[in-house]
C-alpha cells in the first residue's frame, strides 16, 4: 500500500487514495494532526505525537520538537543519553503514521510520497528520503509542498490552461510558488521563500510585547527561568488563534504568587505584526518576478499553512491579489491530501486522468571557480551550472579547465545559492578528480548537473582528452548519511521499544496533568493533583469501561480549564 505523508514541522499527517478520493487517516488519539515531536517515556519506550508535545514542557530533556529544522544537518538532538539525527526523528514520526494506517485498513504500508519544502536543498531532500527508508518506507517520490497543495485542490482537473499561486505560510516558513496547468501538463513556474518567517515569528513579536508592558514590574519572572519562555509562547500562540474568533484576547502568565495580564485586540496585532507582514511580500515578488507574471493574469490564490488561518493574512492576500483567496480545504491537510494524488497517479489509479506534473529546481546550483583578475588569480568565485527555476528534470554542462601547470587533481567544490561568492552560498559537498598531467588550462572537464523529478542532484565529469567519463558521488556532506550510517542506524532504530499504541490516550492525559500541575499553584494544583491520582487509580483497576469514563470526565475538565472558565 502507498500513502501520502505531509511531514511537517510542527505537524505531520498522512493520508491514503480510497474510491477515488484522497482521505486522511486518524492516528491513535482519533486525530488527523500528529505533532511531529518524539520523546521517550518514563521506561525509555518511544512516544510520538500529542503525548510526547504535552511532556515538552515537563521533561525537555526527553523530548524533541522542530527537528525538520536541522534536516540535512549533522546536528543531533538528545533524548536521555541517546543522541538522535533529525532524520531518526523524522522516522519515528513516520513509523507512527505508517502504523496509524496499517491499524485502520490492515494492509502493510510500504510505499510512500512524502512532501518537501520547494526550498528544501539537495542535502535536506537525501535526509528525507533515509528518514522514509529507517522507517521501512520506499519513498517513491519527494512531492514540493505547494505541487501537493495544487493537486489536492484538483487543480489538474481543469480543462482551460490556468494559473496559481500557492501561498503557504507554516509554523517557521513562508513558501510562495506559482504553477501553471497547460494541456494536462503542471508546471511549477517559480518559487520563493523565507525559511525563517512563520507562525512562530508572530508569537515572538506578542512574546515581546506582553513583556514591555510589564518592564516597570520588578518580580516579573525573567525569560532564563526554566519553562517561562517555552510558557509565554504557548501563551502568544493561545491568544493569536483567540485573535482569529474575537477582537480581542487576554494574555495571562501566573508563576509563583503573582499573575500579569495583557489584553490584546486585533487592531493591536496588526500592528505589532505589520513588519512581518512587509517580509512576506518579497518573496512573492521574486516568485511573480521569476514566472514573468503579473497579480491580474492568476487564476487563483491557495492558502496552505496554519498560520494562513490568522484574518490579517488573509486581508493582506486579498489586497495583494484583489481578490478573496481560495479557502475551500482547510490549510493544515491539503499537503498530505495532494501527496495521497500523487501517491495515486503514481499507481496509476484509474479514477485520476492522466496529468503530467513538472516541477522546477527553487534554486541555483553551480560550483566553485578561479577566475583571472589581472596577473592573478581569485578563488571562491561561483559558476552556476544550472540556474533557478529551470523545469526539472534538467540537465546542464559548463565545461572547466585545468589553473596550473602538472595539475593532478581538479577538485569540484559543489555549492546551491544566488551569490557571486561561494562563501556566501551553501556549501553541498565535493569531489576530486583526477585527471593526466599537462601544461595549464589544457586539460578541460565538462561538469554536467542533473536535477531529477524529486529534486536530487547527480553530477557528473567528463575529461575531454581521454574520454574518461565518471558519474560523481557527492561526498563530504555531513548532512547526509552514507549508506553504512543508513544500515546501522536502522538496527539500532529497530531496538527501541515503542510506547504502546493503545496506551497513549491515558499517557497523553497523564502528560497533560503533569504539564498543569506544574504550571499552577495552590488550590489549583490540590485539584490537578487530585484528578491524577484519581486517574492513577482508576488505570490500575485495568477496567477499561471505568478508564474510558474517567478519562473523558477529566479530559473535559482540563479543556475548561484551559480554555480559561476556571480563571
Ligand atoms: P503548519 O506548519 O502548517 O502546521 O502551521 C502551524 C502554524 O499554524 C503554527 O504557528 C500555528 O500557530 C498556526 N495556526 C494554526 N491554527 C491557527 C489559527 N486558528 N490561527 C492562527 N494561526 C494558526
Amino acid at each position: 500500500m502507498i500513502v501520502g505523508i505531509d511531514l511537517g514541522t510542527t505537524n505531520s499527517l498522512v493520508a491514503v487514495w480510497r474510491n477515488g478520493a484522497p482521505e486522511l487517516v486518524p492516528n491513535a488519539l482519533e486525530s488527523l494532526l500528529t505533532p511531529s515531536v518524539v520523546g521517550l517515556d518514563d521506561e525509555g519506550r518511544v512516544l510520538v505525537g500529542q503525548a510526547a508535545k504535552e511532556r515538552l514542557q515537563t521533561h525537555p530533556q526527553l523530548t524533541a520538537a522542530l527537528f525538520k529544522r536541522h534536516m540535512g544537518s549533522a546536528h543531533e538532538l538528545r533524548l536521555g543519553t541517546r543522541s538522535f539525527r533529525p532524520e531518526e526523528l523524522s522516522a519515528l514520526v513516520l513509523r507512527s503514521l505508517k502504523a496509524d494506517v496499517e491499524r485502520r485498513y490492515g494492509e502493510t504500508v510500504t510505499e510512500a510520497v512524502i512532501s518537501v519544502p520547494a526550498y528544501f536543498n539537495d542535502a535536506q531532500r537525501k535526509a528525507t528520503k533515509i528518514a522514509g527508508e529507517l522507517a521501512g518506507l520506499k519513498v517513491e517520490r519527494l512531492i514540493n509542498e505547494p505541487t501537493a497543495a495544487a493537486l489536492a485542490y484538483g487543480l489538474h482537473q481543469r480543462d482551460s490552461a490556468s494559473s496559481f499561486l500557492v501561498f503557504d505560510l507554516g509554523g517557521g516558513t513562508f513558501d510562495v510558488s506559482i504553477l501553471e496547468l497547460f494541456d494536462g501538463v503542471m508546471e511549477v513556474r517559480a518559487s520563493a521563500g523565507d525559511n525563517f518567517l512563520g507562525g512562530e515569528d508572530f508569537d515572538t513579536v506578542l512574546v515581546q510585547a506582553f513583556v514591555a508592558a510589564h518592564a516597570n514590574r520588578s518580580d516579573m519572572p525573567s525569560l532564563t527561568e526554566p519553562n517561562i519562555a517555552h510558557r509565554l509562547r504557548r501563551e502568544a500562540e493561545r491568544v493569536r488563534h483567540a485573535l482569529g474568533q474575537a477582537d480581542s484576547a487576554t494574555f495571562v502568565l501566573r508563576h509563583g504568587s503573582g499573575q500579569w495580564e495583557q489584553t490584546f485586540t486585533q487592531a493591536q496585532l496588526a500592528e505589532l505584526c505589520a513588519p512581518l507582514l512587509v517580509r512576506l511580500r518579497t518573496p512573492i515578488e521574486t516568485a511573480l518576478r521569476d514566472a514573468r507574471i503579473r497579480p491580474s493574469e492568476l487564476d487563483e490564490v491557495l492558502l496552505v499553512g496554519g498560520t494562513t488561518r490568522m484574518p490579517m493574512i488573509r486581508r493582506m492576500v486579498a489586497g495583494l491579489f484583489g481578490r478573496f483567496p481560495s479557502i475551500a480545504l482547510n490549510p493544515d491537510e491539503s499537503i498530505a491530501l495532494g501527496a495521497a494524488v500523487q501517491a495515486a497517479l503514481k499507481a496509476r489509479d484509474a479514477a485520476l486522468e492522466e496529468v503530467v506534473l513538472t516541477d522546477v529546481c527553487p534554486y541555483t546550483l553551480g560550483i566553485e571557480v578561479a577566475v583571472s583578475v589581472g596577473e592573478s588569480t581569485q578563488a571562491g568565485h561561483y559558476l552556476p551550472i544550472i540556474e533557478r527555476n529551470c523545469v526539472v528534470p534538467v540537465s546542464r554542462v559548463k565545461t572547466v579547465s585545468t589553473l596550473r601547470h602538472h595539475q593532478r587533481v581538479v577538485q569540484l567544490k559543489i555549492y546551491q545559492g544566488e551569490s557571486r561568492w561561494v562563501k556566501e552560498n551553501i556549501y553541498l559537498g565535493e569531489m576530486d578528480i583526477e585527471v593526466p598531467v599537462a601544461p595549464a588550462g589544457e586539460i578541460s572537464i565538462d561538469v554536467r548537473f542533473t536535477y531529477d523529478n524529486n529534486g536530487l542532484l547527480e553530477a557528473e565529469a567528463l575529461i575531454n582528452r581521454t574520454g574518461e567519463r565518471r558519474i560523481l558521488v557527492i561526498e563530504n556532506n555531513p548532512g547526509v548519511l552514507d549508506p553504512e550510517e543508513v544500515r546501522k542506524r536502522l538496527a539500532a532504530l529497530a531496538n527501541l521499544k515503542i510506547h504502546p499504541r493503545e496506551q497513549q490516550v491515558n499517557s497523553l492525559l497523564n502528560a497533560r496533568l503533569e504539564r498543569l500541575y506544574q504550571e499552577s499553584l495552590g488550590d489549583l494544583r490540590q485539584r490537578l493533583d487530585h484528578m491524577a491520582n484519581r486517574f492513577q487509580q482508576v488505570l490500575d483497576t485495568q477496567n477499561d469501561r471505568a478508564i474510558r469514563e474517567l478519562r473523558l470526565q477529566l479530559t473535559q475538565q482540563l479543556d475548561e480549564l484551559e480554555q480559561g472558565l476556571w480563571r
